[in-house]
């Protein structure tokens, strides 16, 4: 059985961080680094400060490379590529790039040369520096996710799906479910050896990207990514998520994990600020969409986006992320046009001034 190591970790000062890494590593398998290279995939949502926790904090990433350079790994690589990235990526504001200068590691750019991939009947581009990194270790954020519920490990490895190829995938995987059966498809094409998540400070609230920072003061590891993402979801206080309930609808075995330090049950967060999940199960829920398919009308309950004029710049970037095409500047406003909306909330992640609501 995997172990899941799971510690205190009270700040990003560098001497704390690399105890508790050498602690999980210590009480987890950790892949052989000698000689290697190794691929540190962080989550860099957007190019953000990382007091905001919309992004693995540095300090994490830093630490992991010097413990590696001191197992002796050789060349190191450090990448991601944001939803709307178009050019080359220089992450300044996340403080990646200072962290990659000092553990002498590379900057990639997933957007050279992507191979296709074909998996469990998804067809995606996956950035070619996996095909040349003998080790890839996830470096996740603890954050809410208004889709998936939470994001972790093997949602992170979304990210090698180079920029703006990432949003039309909602259109191939519309529900949680099927975008939690894409995400382990990406994920098994990641050939991911380990994972941490930086839970450190997190997120909660309408995340991954205008939600709260809260402190949660720990720190996990696992070459089991599945067993990871389900004890965030056990701290976040959620019973399951999509993600863990289709792993174990596969194999129930994935996700099955030994605790050798603190256990998630003994860490749930009993005000952690959730994502409202699933639908009410309700006479009228139940009725309304078979009556309504019958018509073949369209049904979901799930909420749409709502834009607030006041904090809304007209940048943009939700009308060119919406994979539906949904959305039109017009009047001066964002519209919605509700029947072509498919509830991925691409536009909430990417809107840089929290100007939309998903209520
Ligand atoms: S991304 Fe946000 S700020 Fe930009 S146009 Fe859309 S709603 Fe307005
Ligand atoms: S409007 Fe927003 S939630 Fe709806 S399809 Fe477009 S990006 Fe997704």
């Amino acid at each position: 059985m995997t172990g899941c190591a799971i510690t205190h970790c009270r700040s990003y000062d560098s001497t704390i961080i690399h105890d508790a890494i050498k602690e999980i590593i210590r009480n987890t398998d950790f892949p052989d680094v000698k000689g290697k290279t190794v691929l540190l995939k962080p989550n860099i949502l957007s190019d953000n400060i990382p007091e905001k926790a919309i992004t693995t904090h540095p300090a994490v990433v830093k630490e992991i490379g010097r413990i590696i350079r001191e197992m002796g790994a050789g060349r190191i690589i450090i990448g991601d590529s944001p939803g709307m990235q178009t050019g080359p990526f220089r992450p300044k504001l996340s403080g990646m790039i200072e962290a990659a200068a000092e553990i002498g590691a590379e900057i990639a750019d997933f957007r050279n040369n992507p191979r296709m991939h074909e998996r469990d009947g998804f067809r995606f581009p996956v950035a070619s520096i996996i095909d040349t990194s003998d080790v890839v270790i996830s470096i996740a954020k603890f954050k809410t996710h208004q889709l998936m519920y939470a994001t972790g490990a093997v949602k992170n490895m979304f990210g090698l799906i180079p920029g703006l190829n990432k949003s039309p995938m909602h259109l191939k995987a519309r529900t949680p479910e099927s975008f939690a059966r894409f995400l382990m498809a990406v994920y098994k094409e990641s050939h991911t050896d380990y994972a941490f998540i930086d839970a450190v400070d997190g997120m909660e609230g309408p995340g991954p990207a205008n939600g709260t920072k809260r402190h949660i003061g720990l720190l996990m590891g696992s070459a089991n990514s599945y067993a990871l993402d389900k004890a965030e979801a056990i701290i976040m206080g959620y019973g399951s998520v999509p993600l863990i309930r289709e792993a174990e609808r596969i194999d129930k075995s994935i996700t099955e994990c030994s605790y050798p330090l603190l256990s998630p049950d003994q860490l749930v967060i009993s005000d952690f600020r959730r994502i409202p999940e699933g639908r009410k199960t309700t006479v009228r829920s139940l009725f309304l969409p078979n009556l309504m398919s019958f018509f073949g009308i369209k049904h979901d309950t799930r909420p749409y986006p709502e834009f607030n004029p006041e904090r809304c710049r007209r940048c943009l970037k939700c009308v060119e992320i919406c994979p539906a095409k949904a959305l039109e500047l017009k009047d001066g406003m964002i519209h919605i046009r509700k029947n072509a909306c498919i509830h991925c909330y691409c536009c909430h992640e990417m809107c840089p001034f929290d100007a939309i609501n998903i209520k």
